[in-house]
């Protein structure tokens, strides 16, 4: 029988944040397979668990994964662990699952710490409707495209960040997105220093360009507004039917193109060009 795969989430500051269905799969499964094994294993001391660790990070994953795989597929049970937070979410883990999936194997995901999710429920931003957008790239021009990619994102959105990147970072963001635009600085999460600055892109270049940052941060950013749609009245598509019939349109094309010009039901711009002869 084939085994499993377990993706354990691990704390992202605090020990104490290990939930006890995480601790019984370390202690359960055949092996663990780590980003960092030193990191592991001093989560593994702590908990007093001692197991078979491999490693699986960034730059051995394509010939380790199907190592893994293959190591199921004879009957273990794998708990794949990163350094810190949720595997798969900006970490290794996401090929390994794509291959175990194809592989025809069951993959259980345990919830437990994320980074993302901790900082958008304390950030004081809608939380609605949110999108992740992972660490931006170090390349200036990159991180411009991507950013400039969501310059009407609506939604709130979330960035990885490391510390000695967050001033270009803050920089990039208020040029694109404007610095009165809010947002929430998430630092040092469940840990003794663990502070979160609500303010603009503005306030945050001001207070890091005093103040160098330190730490783990997490930079949840307000969407764009809404922009008012404009509200069309029947007066304005009639005078809109009557200039495009000036040009040659005959009434019908012309109703038709002013129906979807100005988002009105066809009906209405019909018997509004009428009214008006
Ligand atoms: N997979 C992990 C997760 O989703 O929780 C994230 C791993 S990613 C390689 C590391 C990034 O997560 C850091 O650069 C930082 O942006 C964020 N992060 C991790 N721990 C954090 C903490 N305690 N406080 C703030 N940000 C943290």
């Amino acid at each position: 029988m084939a085994g499993m795969l377990y993706l354990v989430p691990t704390p992202i500051g605090n020990l104490g944040d290990i939930s006890l269905r995480c601790r019984q799969t370390l202690e359960q499964a055949d092996f663990i397979a780590a980003e960092d094994t030193r990191v592991t294993l001093k989560l593994l001391n702590h908990l007093n668990i001692k197991k078979s660790l491999i490693s699986y990070f960034e730059h051995n994953k394509a010939q380790k994964g199907e190592a893994i795989v293959q190591r199921i597929l004879a009957g273990e049970t794998c708990a794949l662990v990163s350094d810190a937070g949720s595997p798969a979410i900006s970490d290794p883990g996401e090929e390994l699952v794509r291959q175990c999936a194809e592989a025809g194997i069951t993959v259980c995901a345990i919830p437990g710490p994320c980074a993302v999710i901790t900082a958008l429920s304390i950030s004081g931003q809608a939380t609605g409707r949110f999108c992740f957008e992972g660490f931006l790239s170090t390349a200036k021009k990159s991180r411009r495209e991507h950013l400039e990619s969501l310059i009407d994102e609506q939604r709130t959105m979330i960035f990885y960040e490391a510390p000695h990147k967050l001033l270009a970072t803050l920089e990039s963001m208020a040029q694109v997105f404007g610095p009165e635009r809010p947002i929430s600085l998430c630092r040092e999460l469940t840990k003794l220093h663990e502070e979160v600055v609500r303010t603009t892109l503005g306030g945050a270049i001001e207070l890091y360009t005093q103040q160098p940052p330190k730490g783990e941060f997490v930079l949840v950013v307000a969407g764009a507004q809404p922009i008012p749609k404009e509200v069309h009245t029947t007066v304005d598509a009639a005078q809109r039917v009557k200039e495009l019939m000036d040009t040659g349109m005959s009434r019908k094309d012309a109703v038709k193109q002013t129906a979807q010009e100005l988002d009105l039901p066809k009906n209405a711009v019909y018997e509004a060009a009428l009214s008006l002869e």
